[in-house]
């Protein structure tokens, strides 16, 4: 049997890759949808793993190519997308996958995919505590942190699009409602 889709979105610093990480550890046969990006990698991230890290050009030939199920142009001359062969790949392998992208990309794999697809919007309890996570990560300059700010306010207006919103104040709550609204959706 095909897949289903499990959409999450977020401002970043939200919590999304700690509750996503967390989701693939609990056997519920879950595959990361491995995105495309033009940033650079950050920390530990490995070409493959976290990402396709692709420079602006080979990003820019595969969107003419129409390779892309959506991309974005999340931050400037930041582009992320999905490629439609890595999904159909995951998909048809049997695999659920799980999607970590942004507000307007969440919106638009769950038109396409309707009922088949799961979108999960994770909030954060304020905007100041936002700023305090993406500091604590300590993975971002400070620019890049006031970008992801300035962006969070349009990107918490998206909530109410979303079939499930996951309030992350205390992690280890939000991570049993994930994993309740998850598991109930994949058995359906
Ligand atoms: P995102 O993937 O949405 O950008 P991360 O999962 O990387 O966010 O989380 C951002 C930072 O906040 C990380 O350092 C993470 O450990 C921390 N964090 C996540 N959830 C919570 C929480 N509920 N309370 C405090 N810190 C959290
Ligand atoms: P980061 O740089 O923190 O990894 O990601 C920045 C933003 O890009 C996050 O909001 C993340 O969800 C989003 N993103 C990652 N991959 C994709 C994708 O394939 N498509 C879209 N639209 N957004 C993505």
């Amino acid at each position: 049997m095909a897949g289903k889709l499990i959409i999450f979105s977020a401002p970043s610093g939200s919590g999304k890759s700690t509750i996503i990480n967390y989701l693939l550890t609990c056997n519920l046969n879950l595959a990361f949808s491995i995105s495309a990006t033009s940033r650079p990698p950050r920390g530990t991230e490995k070409n493959g793993v976290e990402y396709f890290f692709l420079t602006p050009e080979e990003f820019k030939r595969r969107i003419a190519a129409n390779e892309f199920l959506e991309y974005e142009e999340v931050y400037t001359d930041r582009f992320y997308g999905t490629l439609k062969s890595q999904v159909e790949k995951q998909l048809e392998a049997g695999q659920n996958v799980v999607f970590d992208v942004d507000v307007v990309g969440g919106c638009n794999i769950k038109k396409f995919y309707g009922d088949r697809a799961l979108s999960v919007f994770i909030q954060p309890p304020s905007i100041d505590e936002l700023r305090a996570r993406l500091n604590g990560r300590g993975t971002d300059t400070p620019d890049v942190i006031e970008d992801r700010i300035a962006k969070a306010q349009f990107e918490l207006g998206y909530a109410d699009k979303f079939d499930v919103v996951i309030v992350n104040d205390e992690l280890e709550k939000a991570k049993a409602e994930a994993l309740k609204v998850v598991s109930d959706f994949i058995k359906k």
